[in-house]
């Protein structure tokens, strides 16, 4: 069975083609910059060379439609006809609290990802319209909504709650919901099948250090805190984003800037975070290499990440009562053994000890990376939300 997986995005369209009985990759592409003079569409068919092409692109529907076009392509293509995809699985960010689970769409659930844009404004419009035109391009097929917040849906109240007045949770839903939640689910089923255990009795934190970042302590299974909030904005220093700082910094900034909402929000969702730290790049390579060359504000930028993941540790054993396993996933996570390095240093008083070797083996493969005597296993798996979005699209259409 095929199933494909739909990421809208305000300007792109991801797309990952899947067959379920291998779980295996056929094709994964890419169109960016849609709506603009000159959309680049990327196709990579597995096992063969990737395409790239400039196309004019207007809208996501068009966008599908050259997704179609390369697919069924009979050059590059890997399915004769789009009858052979049996379901489709869309990435939709902001599930509110409605959705703890990945759902097949309706009409209902098309007005509740519609009624959460309010929540997530620069997302899930554009999941929606990923969805909508998907409807009208394959009818008939069934397609599921996976939620980035519904993994989180199991954190208590007493996490989940800001110190603002209640009425506001009440009356606007202001609360941490929380994101990446497709990635920490896939990273703590994938714990379970590579250590051949249950993960009831298990505490695991879960690092997802890529553009943006999100932290998640998991216990038995289920995530019981994570570090994005309202928005994806809140926690770990990220690629462009601040997370947490004191609020009291925007009353001030607009005061003394005179900066108005928009540009408040354009400096802590897009110049903040390593960028505006390093002011080099949003990029950790860059940064790694300007430190490297003796550049003392990407050193301080690096060393200001490190240390906001090593707090968010400290809270989260804290918070679980312990720890038994520290997973690194996502482009730092998986590729940047300096940092893991830096994060877990000075750690084994909470029983992380990393072995340098295995640290610095450059593989993109699972494998663990402490040492034979740490208490904590510490391990690099990298992350398949794609994957997992088909798998859980599956699983949907076959009950
Ligand atoms: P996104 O959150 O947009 O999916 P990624 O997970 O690709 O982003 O993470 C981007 C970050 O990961 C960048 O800071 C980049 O430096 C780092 N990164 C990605 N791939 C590699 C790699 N192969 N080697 C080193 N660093 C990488």
């Amino acid at each position: 069975m095929k199933i494909l997986v739909i990421n809208c995005g305000s300007s792109s369209l991801k797309y990952q083609l899947f067959n379920m009985k291998t779980k295996s990759l056929l094709a994964k592409g890419l169109v960016e910059r849609i709506g603009r003079k000159g959309s680049y569409c990327h196709y990579h068919p597995q096992g063969k060379l990737e395409i790239e092409e400039e196309r004019r692109v207007s809208n996501h529907r068009g966008a599908i439609r050259v997704m179609i076009d390369f697919l069924t392509s009979s050059e590059h293509g890997v399915i004769k006809n789009v009858k052979e995809i049996k379901a489709i699985g869309h990435r939709v960010v902001h599930g509110g609290e409605k959705f703890t689970n990945s759902i097949i769409i309706d009409r209902t659930v098309k007005r509740s990802i519609k009624e959460y844009a309010k929540l997530a404004p620069l997302h899930n419009q554009h999941n929606l319209e990923g969805i909508l035109a998907c409807e009208s391009l394959f009818p008939r097929i069934p397609q599921a909504a996976v939620f980035d917040t519904a993994f989180h849906q199991t954190m208590p109240a007493y996490a989940y709650l800001y110190g603002l007045p209640m009425e506001l949770y009440k009356k606007d839903g202001v609360r941490r919901y929380g994101f990446h939640g497709t990635s920490h689910k896939f990273i703590s089923l994938r714990l379970a099948e590579l250590l051949k255990r249950p993960l009831t009795g298990l505490k695991i934190i879960s690092c997802h250090l890529g553009n943006g970042c999100s932290i998640a302590a998991i216990k038995d299974g289920r995530s019981i805190d994570t570090s994005m909030g309202l928005t994806p904005l809140e926690g770990l220093i990220m690629g462009t984003r601040c997370g947490d700082i004191d609020p009291g910094v925007i009353f001030y900034l607009m005061e003394k800037e005179r900066l108005g909402l928009k540009k408040i929000n354009r400096l802590l969702n897009e110049k903040s975070g390593l960028l505006g730290l390093s002011a080099i790049s949003n990029d950790m390579r860059d940064i790694y290499k300007a430190a490297t060359e003796g550049n003392e504000q990407a050193e301080l930028a690096l060393k200001i990440f490190v240390y906001r993941i090593k707090k968010y540790i400290g809270s989260y054993a804290a918070a679980m009562g312990g720890l038994n396993v520290l997973a690194f996933t996502a482009g730092i996570g998986e590729n940047q053994e300096h940092i893991r390095e830096s994060i877990c240093k000075d750690m084994d008083f909470l029983g992380i000890k990393i072995d340098k070797g295995k640290n610095e083996e450059r593989l993109p493969r699972e494998r663990i990376i402490s040492s034979s005597d740490s208490k904590v296993l510490v391990l690099v798996i990298p992350t398949k939300e794609e994957l997992r979005i088909a798998q859980e699209t599956y699983e949907l259409i076959k009950s």
